[in-house]
């Protein structure tokens, strides 16, 4: 399905939304007023592939740190702020988005100062529905539902818009898949906004990233969304790892390489698991789009090789190395692996 389109607004340098590629963002877990762990923890994100990082700011002290990290990183920076407009009005003069709920920031007078200082420096606002933090009122009359997270992004997108202020991206937030979908989905029709994607609180690696697969990748599939956060509870790093597979496994992304391998089969002539792991940690560094296959036996190999730019089909104690469906080599089994590599770097050198 074509991408739904949206309004593109600027995270720092970063574009969100109309055809900008959808980014992935994290967010650090130091306190923010300890700038060196926070520092520290951006680097990884940076280094994993992050496009854009948040902070927490719900102190005083986290709003005065945000000087001395932005001049420390080059990566666009995100403040998150609840009820406390004083800190987003400090936040502002220095980050490159807020996310704030208006709702939850008190007078009409304190949102009005809060969207002055984004106007002045050009700064977007994310709205952020969380289900678990919905305004009392709406949570009264819908309970914590999708209906009721859209309501509450559509009286928060009206605060801004009675402002004068459009430059917005939103996102509403559940801990379940279902729920979230279906709150994006609805929303989706009713604004021009960029979207933020993610299902919160999500859990540890493995049901966090089937939980973020399932509601991220099925939003991507109906061209839902323009920047992720996969959520999970583990190392940094992860979420920028999983959040960049499923943008390319939903197809939003050709960057990288695109690995068909075997599935454990009875026919596997290889230790074909060890394989894949390094083919996989050898060419994470590479952008260039590139369809490769590696495959365990000859039943599927040659028809799989053919579509792929680089293949290995293992064989008896051998195997083929193919390029672009040609058989260019046959090596033993332990060269396999070092070929194909190579001729991977030189297709990509050749692409460049
Ligand atoms: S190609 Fe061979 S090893 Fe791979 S799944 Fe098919 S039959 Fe099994």
């Amino acid at each position: 399905m074509e991408r739904y389109p949206t309004k593109k607004i600027y995270v720092g340098d970063v574009a969100v939304g109309g055809d900008a590629p959808i980014s992935v963002q994290s967010m650090t877990y130091s306190r923010t007023a300890d700038v060196e762990a926070t520092i520290e923890q951006i680097n990884r994100l940076h280094f994993a592939g992050a496009d854009i990082v948040r902070v927490a700011v719900p102190q005083m002290e986290d709003a005065l740190a945000l000087r001395q990290i932005k001049e420390r990183t080059s990566l666009p920076l995100v403040a998150d702020i609840h009820f406390n407009y004083r800190l987003a009005l400090i936040a502002a003069e220095v980050v490159d988005c807020i996310r704030i709920n208006p709702g939850n920031i008190g007078s009409k007078d304190r949102i009005k100062e809060v969207v002055r200082a984004c106007k002045e420096r050009n700064i977007p606002i994310r709205i952020g529905v969380n289900a678990g933090s919905l305004e009392k009122e709406i949570e009264a009359k819908y309970g914590a539902t999708a209906e009721a997270m859209v309501q509450s992004a559509l009286y928060n997108i009206k605060f801004l818009e009675d402002l004068d202020f459009t430059d917005i991206k939103v996102s509403l937030k559940a801990s379940d898949v279902e729920r979230t979908v279906r709150a994006y989905r609805q929303l989706r029709p009713l604004v021009p906004y960029p979207f933020h994607l993610g299902v919160t609180e999500a859990g540890t690696i493995f049901h966090a990233t089937i939980k973020s697969a399932i509601g991220i990748g099925s939003l991507l599939l109906d061209g839902i969304g323009d920047t992720i956060r996969v959520s999970i509870t583990g190392e940094l790093e992860k979420e920028i790892e999983v959040g960049r597979a499923i943008i390319k496994d939903a197809g939003r992304s050709e960057e990288g390489l695109n690995i068909i391998s075997c599935p454990t089969c009875g026919r596997i002539e290889a230790d074909l698991v060890k394989a894949v792991a390094e083919v996989e940690e050898r060419t994470k560094h590479i952008k260039t789009p590139l369809n490769v296959s590696v495959m365990g036996c000859v039943v599927n190999a040659i028809g799989e090789a053919k579509h792929a730019d680089v293949a290995i089909a293992y064989g008896k104690g051998s195997g083929l190395i193919m390029v672009q469906g040609e058989v260019v080599a046959k090596l033993p089994e332990e060269q396999l692996v070092e070929r194909f590599i190579q001729e991977v770097e030189k297709f990509v050198a050749n692409q460049e």
